[in-house]
């Protein structure tokens, strides 16, 4: 029976991940075995079976017995144990949501409903590392991949909105503690209904800038405001989160010919789910409904919005979509810019398809692979 470890389970990403697991049945057929950098000999998730006591994430020599290695532990964990262990002679199968080997020669992105053929190709040629793809990039390609399937695509800018939880659990946590901080310092405001709208401002910005506002994690307000950067800066003046967009599509696709995509990533005050508007030049001029059906028809999740207020504003926000695995893709339509140029916005919950999901259905693949 094939021996699988778990790294990195009770994160924001791991939690979301065991949750479809366990909705799916997906525990059988082979010995779960899980892992903690700080919680070693305590007990691991509730999964319905018996499980041993949590084990040492950075343990090679019980690591290197597993046949599968899932984590969703990060980057640096990654960087710590991944060489030791292949240094070590492990040949096992490494299945990772963080960025550490995602543009390695030896790894494929996986996002089987748009690149199942690339990641089946590399199975058969004895690839072993299958990392998930950057939040935005994954929602992006289960929105739009059809598009992109009919070579249709000729350049693709992408402005992100992208959700506190993309950062973290304790990201998320300090989101609410800064909402919570501002309610709390304009609460006698709010109480009076005479209170002048400049004024409840003027409070709230106070609040933003005073000493005690809650910022550790993120460094700034977010609440009431929002980041446009996100990760670390790049030499060309992009932050690296926006650098993952041409590079990780154009990997995930395997296309000879790079398309370029180019935006800018802000992260923004919702709780989770990363949403983007899209602006593409496509190579042919087709009318939008035909453009709608090859959007619609690409995959069994994505799902078009009528591009009405009413159907926008009650399907097509992180509010609506937080906790679904459908991808909406609505506000389709050609631009003033001309008749190739297609504006749309689509909002994905990036824990489900941006993160858990391909991980947990890449793990089913390998090990219907390995049987
Ligand atoms: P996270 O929530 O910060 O969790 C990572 C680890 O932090 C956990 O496994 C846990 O490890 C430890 N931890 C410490 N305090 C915790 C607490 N109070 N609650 C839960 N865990 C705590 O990170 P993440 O967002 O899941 O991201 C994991 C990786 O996936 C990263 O590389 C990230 O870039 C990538 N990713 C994230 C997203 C997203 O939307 N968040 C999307 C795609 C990819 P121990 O149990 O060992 O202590």
């Amino acid at each position: 029976m094939a021996r699988v470890a778990f790294i990195g389970w009770r994160g924001m990403v791991g939690s979301v991940l065991m949750d479809r697991m366990i909705a799916e049945k997906d525990f059988h057929g082979y010995e779960p075995i899980f892992y903690t950098t700080s919680q070693v000999g305590q007990k691991g998730p509730e999964i319905g079976l018996d499980i041993p006591p949590l084990l040492d994430a950075y343990d090679i020599t019980d690591l290197g017995q597993a046949d599968i290695i899932v984590t969703c532990q990060g980057s640096d964990h990654t960087k710590d144990v991944y060489p030791r262990l292949r240094k070590d002679g492990w040949k096992g199968y490494w299945i990772d949501a963080s960025s550490a080997l995602r543009m390695q020669d030896d790894s494929i992105i996986i996002l089987d409903p748009v690149n199942k053929d690339v990641i089946e190709k590399g199975l058969r040629q004895g690839i072993k590392n299958f990392i998930g793809g950057n939040c935005t990039v994954s929602l992006m390609l289960m929105a739009v991949g059809g598009l992109f399937r009919h070579n249709l695509v000729k350049w693709v800018s992408s402005m992100t909105y992208q959700a506190a939880s993309g950062a973290g659990a304790k990201n998320m946590r300090e989101l609410v503690e800064q909402m919570a901080f501002i309610g709390q310092a304009s609460q006698n405001l709010l109480d009076n209904p005479a209170t002048a709208a400049l004024e409840l401002d003027t409070r709230v910005l106070e609040t933003l800038h005073s000493e005690g506002f809650p910022k550790e994690v993120f460094g700034y307000p977010l609440a009431a405001s929002l980041l446009p950067w996100i990760d670390a800066p790049m030499e060309n003046g992009q932050s690296r989160e926006e650098w993952k967009g041409f590079a990780e599509t154009n990997k995930i696709l395997q296309i000879k010919k790079p398309i370029p995509i180019d935006g800018i990533c802000v992260r923004v005050s919702s709780m989770r789910c990363h949403s983007q508007g899209l602006t593409m030049k496509l190579k042919k001029d087709l009318p939008v409904d035909e453009i709608t059906e090859i959007i619609g028809n690409a995959n069994e999740w994505v799902k078009v919005i009528p591009n009405s207020k009413e159907e926008t504003l009650g399907h097509l926000t992180p509010a609506a979509v937080t906790g679904r695995l459908e991808v909406p893709v609505g506000r389709i339509r050609k631009m003033n810019l001309g008749e190739k140029y297609l504006t749309c916005f689509t909002v994905g919950d990036q824990l489900l398809w941006g993160a858990a999901e391909p991980i947990r259905r890449m793990l089913k693949i390998t090990l219907e692979h390995l049987s």
